[in-house]
């Protein structure tokens, strides 16, 4: 008998028999399986004895899909783990780990269409063409780049999503062609040869010697402000699991899977990494995680998801920006790749970096604890300068339009010095309220509780939270008189810094002007290559990049963080400073950081510009210690959203029932209460926060709790969740 995964919210193995004919599936093999009304496709995580099912109810499957297993042991083995630890369903689990085309039962070597010039096209004039028929031209020019081999037909809509239309006269002439093939093979040979990188620092050599130790395989931190090679240290780990014919699991940040990092490993290690991310189509993923899967690329570089990537000879995890948010996924199956990173990494015997400037608290305990190694590069490579941080008091020097006067004469002169400028603030839009001077009024979001935030190019107010749009009007729908943008976002910076600077060049950053594919890479490519006089962004800016010229770093509006109400608010904002300060000087010019700020007396900043980020975490664990907050408790948050709040709060009250014989000494239950946005996109949302000392009683009252709302008739009414470890309270 089979135990199945199936892609179904319910947290339960299913049985099934092996087929009426034909071999018995192995574990990590899919079948397709008869589930109620519909056909589905599972996958074999073991075989079994007994079943709790009657014989004569068994049903049998209805096909094998694979041959031979997806999913090793070891493979199958993280699942379990991450079901378990994070409470969520097997199926889903296991539907996350595959490619969509496996999920959807295609074939691990699925035929694809594939179009190309032909002869008689590659000799056609594409310049005559394009002045009678421009879209063929483009189609017909694409397909003249990419070679004899042709391109697959979706990716070809990717790059012209109407090429069809075009493509058919192009047919018809004979100048293009289409042919069936077999999912294209990794092939590695592309890349160029290897070339030696700097020679290292003593500091990098001890780290490597550290890393190369493995005294008992484990985990290993590098805490190294930006620049100090952590890189370098990382690839030259790398290069010797590589020259001992295993294969290295590299994660980065979302927005860190820049062209910048992956070229830098191509050509360090003169192999071409298997890339995992958002960005490519279903056949380009599944041919990646192939290639990962039966070791032909020995180097495997992905997003957060990449982590349940099968790897056939694993040697080596890497975690790069380890801080980063993006490795926590918020929704559905809510894991942390860096934490399966490490779990994964312990269960296969591998050892695993993690490296950043800024390491979350949870990660600095576990070195405090000796669980991991702390490695640390504590300066520049190569001998660049930190860059120096200086408070610009807003009360005394306020600013217009979000620049002081003492900002905006150091933009000035570090511009006349030839320097570049970047301005950071995490806000997008031209301005966060739009409020009428009149009577007040301030437009809001009508599904949610949050303000509209003004864009100003669009002519729109949009809500950020649920996507929300109407018109800009100018005048107030409460009272007629006119209304006003208040506060700035990125796109009133930009135009201030125009106005101010008229002469010089700006681009902003941020995740309005990078919607269109290929838009941020071309922007950051123009800012590194100094184009750019001053960049304005948020975020987006802050992360992994490396701007040669940049010397002067303006942080606009730092007050957010410094009476968050979120416990995390003063590490997320000092990383978030750090970081975004850790882009100036990092060449031959030293840099220098302006910080703008209401409340300059704040003991934070003391305590940044003096201890820098380690002294902030350092008495921000302290504090935990004393509030019993993380990483000294876990936490768990059940979360609920319903049309109606007593729908909401009346299924949390049920979950905080089910928990009362488990609350005591290591367990306490906060809530049920309002989110602290209590309606988003027109439902009421609500949350019950479990708080435990105890790790095994937390996670056995969980394993408890989402057994019994997953029965509750109650839950038909909610939309509901479990985060375990989560890392936003909302
Ligand atoms: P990090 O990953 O810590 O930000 P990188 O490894 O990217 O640091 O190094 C920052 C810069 O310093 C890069 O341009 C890199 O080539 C250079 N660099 C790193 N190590 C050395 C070294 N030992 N000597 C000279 N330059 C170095
Ligand atoms: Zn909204």
């Amino acid at each position: 008998m089979l135990r199945v995964a199936v892609n179904v919210p319910l947290s339960r193995e299913f049985d099934y028999l092996p087929p009426a004919d034909g071999p018995v599936p192995a574990p990590g093999c899919r079948v397709l399986v008869q589930f109620g009304p519909r056909r589905q496709v599972g996958l074999v995580l073991a075989h079994a004895d007994k079943s709790d099912l009657a014989r004569d109810k068994l049903r049998h499957c209805l096909a094998v899909i694979d041959e031979t297993p997806l999913l090793s042991d070891a493979d199958l083995q993280l699942a379990r783990f991450t079901s378990n630890y994070y409470h969520h369903p097997i199926g889903e689990v296991v539907a996350a780990a595959l490619p969509a085309l496996l999920r959807q039962g295609k074939s691990l070597h699925p035929i694809v269409e594939m179009i190309a010039v032909t002869e008689l096209g590659t000799s056609t004039d594409v310049e005559v063409l394009s002045k009678r028929a421009p879209k063929q031209a483009e189609v017909l020019e694409t397909l003249c780049d990419a070679g004899g081999n042709g391109l697959e037909a979706e990716h070809l809509t990717e790059l012209l999503p109407n090429w069809r239309r075009a493509a058919k006269a192009l047919f018809e002439k004979g100048l293009i062609q289409r042919f069936e093939s077999r999912a294209g093979d990794f092939d590695e040979t592309l890349a160029p040869a290897a070339e030696p990188g700097p020679e290292l620092n003593a500091d990098q050599r001890t780290a490597l010697a550290t890393l190369r130790s493995d005294k008992d395989v484990g985990a290993f931190l590098i805490e190294g402000v930006t620049g100090s090679g952590k890189t370098e240290v990382y690839l030259q780990r790398m290069q010797d699991v590589i020259d001992q014919g295993q294969q290295v699991l590299v994660l980065v940040p979302e927005i860190g899977l820049t062209p910048q990092l992956v070229s830098r490993l191509r050509r360090r290690l003169g192999i071409d990494p298997a890339l995992l991310h958002s960005g490519l189509t279903d056949n380009e993923r599944l041919a990646a995680w192939r290639a990962a899967r039966s070791g032909a690329a020995r180097l495997v570089v992905g997003t957060r998801s990449a982590i349940f990537t099968p790897l056939k000879s694993p040697g080596l995890i890497v975690v790069d920006e380890e801080h980063d948010h993006s490795f926590k996924q918020q929704e559905g199956l809510r894991y942390s790749a860096r934490d399966l990173a490490i779990v994964r990494g312990r269960n296969l015997g591998v050892p695993v970096i993690l490296g950043t400037a800024t390491p979350t608290l949870e990660v600095l305990r576990q070195c405090h604890s000796g669980a991991y190694e702390l490695i640390r590069l504590p300066k520049r490579a190569g001998g660049a300068r930190p860059p120096t941080m200086r408070l610009v008091d807003t009360i005394r020097s306020p600013a217009t339009d979000g620049i002081s006067e003492p900002l905006a004469a150091a933009i000035d002169s570090h511009l006349q010095a030839d320097g570049q400028v970047l301005i950071f603030l995490n806000r997008r839009g031209f301005a966060p309220t739009l409020i009428c001077s009149s009577c007040g009024h301030i437009a809001d979001c009508e599904r949610c509780d949050s303000r509209m935030t003004v864009h100003a190019g669009a002519r729109q107010l949009r809500c950020h939270h649920c996507g929300a749009t109407r018109p800009l009007a100018s005048t107030c729908s409460e009272c007629g008189e006119t209304v006003k943008p208040l506060g700035e976002g990125t796109q009133r910076l930009e135009e201030a810094l125009r106005e101010r600077f008229p002469e010089r060049s700006i681009t902003r950053i941020d995740s309005d002007s990078t919607q269109r594919k290929g838009a941020m890479v071309a922007a950051l490519d123009l800012a590194k290559e100094g184009e750019a006089d001053i960049l304005v962004g948020t975020q987006m800016l802050s992360k992994g990049h490396h701007f040669p010229k940049l010397t002067l770093v303006g942080i606009v509006n730092a007050d957010q963080g410094l009476f968050g109400t979120d416990f995390r608010s003063s590490e997320r904002m000092a990383q978030s400073i750090v970081q975004v300060a850790g882009r100036a000087g990092r060449e031959h010019r030293a840099g220098e950081v302006l910080i703008q700020t209401a409340f300059p007396e704040h003991v934070f900043w003391s305590t940044l510009i003096s201890g820098g980020y380690e002294r902030v975490a350092e008495e921000a664990l302290a504090e935990r210690e004393a509030t019993h907050w993380p990483p000294f408790t876990r936490l768990a948050l059940v979360r609920s959203a319903a049309h109606q709040r007593a729908d909401a709060i009346g299924f949390l009250e049920l979950a905080q029932q089910a928990l009362l014989a488990h609350c005591g000494e290591t367990l306490r239950v906060l809530g049920p209460v309002d989110a602290p946005m209590a309606r988003k996109a027109g439902r009421h949302r609500a949350q019950l926060l479990l708080q435990s000392s105890d790790r095994p009683a937390l996670h056995l009252a969980l394993r408890e709790l989402r057994f019994m709302l997953e029965q509750s008739p109650a839950a038909r009414k909610v939309r509901w969740s479990i985060d375990v470890d989560p890392i936003e309270l909302f």
